[in-house]
C-alpha cells in the first residue's frame, strides 16, 4: 500500500514518463507524432535528434533535426553528450542529453523517434521510457509509401528496405516493445495510438491546471 503510494508520489516527481517510437523508415512515425502533438498541444516535447544527413524539403534546423558535419557529431559523441547514437543508411543519427533535458524541464512527455540500435541503447539508460513499435502493414506497402514519399534515392531507399526487414522482424522480439501499432489505416492507427497515451496525457493536463 506505501509502496504503491511512493511509487506513484516519485513518478509524478521525475515527471512525465517519456515515449519511444520507433519502426521502419516510412512506416508513419512522423506522420503519427505530428498529428498527435498537433491535437494536443502543450502535452508533449519532441526530443530534437543531431543527424549528418541532409534536411528534405520542408524540414527546420532545430525543430525536426540538429543538422551537423560528422565531424561536428562525433566529437559531441566523444564529448560524452549523447545518450546514444547510432549509424542509420550512411549517416549518424543520435539523442544528446541536452535534447531530453530540455523537453523534461517543460514537464512534457519527451517523445523519441529513433531506430532499433536506439531503442537497444536508451534500454540500458534508467530513461524508462514506454516503448512503441509502428509497423507497416507490409513490406509492399512500406516500399510504395517510400517511393510516393520521393525524399529518397534509390540507393538510399535500397539501404532503407533493407533496414526495414530487420527492423520489423525486431518488433516481434518478446518484450522489445510494450505496444505495436500497425499503420494500416491511418486514423486506426491514430486511433490506437490515443488510447495507449490516453492515461498519460490526462495526468500532464490534469498537473498543469493544478499547479
Ligand atoms: P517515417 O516517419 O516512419 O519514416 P512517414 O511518416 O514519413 O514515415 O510516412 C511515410 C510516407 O507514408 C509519408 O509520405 C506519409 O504521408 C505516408 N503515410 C503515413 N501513414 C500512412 C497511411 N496510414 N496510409 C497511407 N500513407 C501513409
Ligand atoms: P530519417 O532519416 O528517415 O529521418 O530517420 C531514419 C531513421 O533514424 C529512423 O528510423 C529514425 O527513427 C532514426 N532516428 C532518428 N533520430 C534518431 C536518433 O537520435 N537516434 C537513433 N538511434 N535513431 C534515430
Amino acid at each position: 500500500m506505501y509502496l504503491r503510494h511512493f511509487a506513484r508520489l516519485f513518478s509524478a516527481m521525475a515527471g512525465p514518463r517519456p515515449v519511444v517510437f520507433s519502426g521502419p523508415s516510412g512506416a508513419g512515425k512522423s506522420t503519427l507524432l505530428k498529428k498527435l502533438m498537433k491535437e494536443h498541444e502543450n502535452v508533449f516535447g519532441f526530443s530534437v535528434s543531431h543527424t549528418t544527413r541532409k534536411p528534405r524539403p520542408g524540414e527546420e534546423n532545430g525543430r525536426d533535426y540538429h543538422y551537423v558535419t560528422r565531424e561536428a557529431m562525433q566529437a559531441a559523441i566523444d564529448n560524452g553528450e549523447f545518450i546514444e547514437n547510432a549509424e542509420f543508411s550512411g549517416n549518424l543519427y543520435g539523442t544528446s542529453k541536452a535534447a531530453v533535458q530540455a523537453v523534461q524541464a517543460k514537464n512534457l512527455i519527451c517523445i523519441l523517434d529513433i531506430d532499433m540500435q536506439g531503442v537497444k541503447n536508451i534500454k540500458k539508460t534508467d530513461l524508462n521510457p514506454l516503448y512503441i513499435s509502428i509497423q507497416p502493414p507490409s513490406m509492399e506497402i512500406l516500399e510504395k509509401r517510400l517511393r510516393d514519399r520521393n525524399t529518397e534515392s534509390e540507393e538510399n531507399l535500397q539501404k532503407r528496405l533493407h533496414a526495414a526487414s530487420v527492423e520489423m522482424e525486431f518488433s516481434k522480439e518478446p518484450g522489445m516493445f510494450d505496444v505495436v501499432i500497425v499503420n494500416d489505416k491511418l486514423e486506426d492507427a491514430y486511433g490506437r495510438l490515443k488510447d495507449t497515451l490516453l492515461e498519460e496525457i490526462n495526468n500532464v493536463r490534469k498537473n498543469k491546471t493544478s499547479s
